[in-house]
């Protein structure tokens, strides 16, 4: 019996990835962190950012939470402030997938959307989720507070804390590799802490998606962006403060349509409907198989369900449109019937 939803967050299993781990030799495991109540691996920062304010102080009973979001946090922030007693205020660039809007709003966050322009521009959705929450906390009698999830390093510490100590625990320790993509940060940075700190030879690696920056980064020191991609939550430009001090083992820029390839190959023969982001992160355990060689234990983030992107992902039309693969059409065993 749990007293309240948030009781729910983390714990979420590993699951082997049948095909990729035939292809490769490796065991590939999926960290399934669609599981979580929020059904994302945002949660697990929310609910660590929202007590982290508690304790501190600054957020108090019925106040407000303010955050420039993706989707996944501010569905995260809401599902706990909901339980709490607190209230969302959720700024979201108007490009991101309508399922995740309606998630919100169902949730009762209060939603502002904003063209989606680049963190340096003031108006990106960071920076207004910044300013509303500077205003919010002046105006609101429970005051307000700012979750700034990718640079309160609150975010990384969720995933040192609970994310790395678990996949220790679920693979007794036999881990070779991680690899996932960055949004924020915080997932990659805080389990290559966590994991590292068990072992210092367990190899980490960056899956970034076309129109992030970080694989440049870490391959040559500049930061440039190639290409542009369908999947949301991930590619980030700059280093938040949940990825200073952090350095992956290895880098690769992974295509949309590498990725989608892998996430309808899951759907129809795996039983598992994921988002964009988590075809990108299994691609990236591809690599990062054939690098370490047969025999070896990888990790990778399951992020979110291919529901949230029914639109997008899961819409031929919109990806033919954009030049990419579509869902395979699945043979009828009825048609002959009637
Ligand atoms: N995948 C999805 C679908 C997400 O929403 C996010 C978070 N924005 C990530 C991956 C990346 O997680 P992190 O912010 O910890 O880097």
């Amino acid at each position: 019996m749990h007293s309240s939803i948030i009781d729910l967050i983390g714990n979420t299993p590993l699951v082997q990835l049948r095909r990729v781990s035939e292809e490769t030799g490796c065991t590939i495991l999926g960290k399934a962190e669609f599981l979580n109540p929020g059904q994302s691996v945002k949660d697990r920062a929310a609910l660590a950012i929202i007590r982290d304010a508690e304790r501190r102080g600054t957020l108090k009973p019925g106040g407000v939470i303010v955050e420039g979001t993706a989707g996944n946090t501010g569905i995260g922030l809401t599902m706990v402030a909901q339980a709490l007693g607190y209230r969302t205020v959720i700024v979201i660039p108007e490009t991101q997938s309508q399922e995740k809007k309606d998630a919100l709003r169902l949730g009762g966050a209060e939603l502002v959307e904003v063209p989606a322009v680049p963190y340096r521009n003031p108006n990106n959705y960071v920076r207004v989720s910044g300013r509303l929450a500077e205003q919010l906390a002046k105006t609101e009698p429970n005051g307000a507070i700012w979750a700034n999830q990718f640079d309160n390093a609150v975010n990384r510490q969720a995933h040192v804390e609970t994310t790395a100590p678990e996949i220790w625990r679920d693979t007794d320790g036999k881990v070779d590799g991680f690899i996932c993509a960055a949004g924020s940060g915080g997932t990659i940075a805080g389990v290559a802490e966590g994991l590292r700190a068990k072992n210092a030879d367990i190899k980490i690696g960056l899956a970034d998606p076309h129109g992030a920056a970080l694989f440049s980064y870490y391959t040559t020191g500049e930061f440039k962006s190639e290409g542009s991609s369908i999947s949301e939550g991930i590619g980030q430009g700059r280093i938040t403060a949940n990825l200073e001090g952090f350095a992956p083992d290895f880098a690769w820029r992974i295509s949309d349509a590498e990725a989608l390839d892998l996430v309808f190959k899951l759907a129809l023969e795996e039983g598992m409907i994921m988002g964009g982001s988590t075809g990108i992160n299994i691609a990236g355990a591809v690599r990062l198989a054939r690098e370490l060689g047969p025999g070896h234990t990888i990790v990778t983030i399951l992020c979110d369900y291919g529901h949230r992107y029914q639109s997008k992902v899961y819409n031929p039309a919109f990806l033919r449109q954009k030049g990419l693969p579509v869902t395979p059409d699945v043979p009828s065993v009825t048609e002959a019937l009637f």
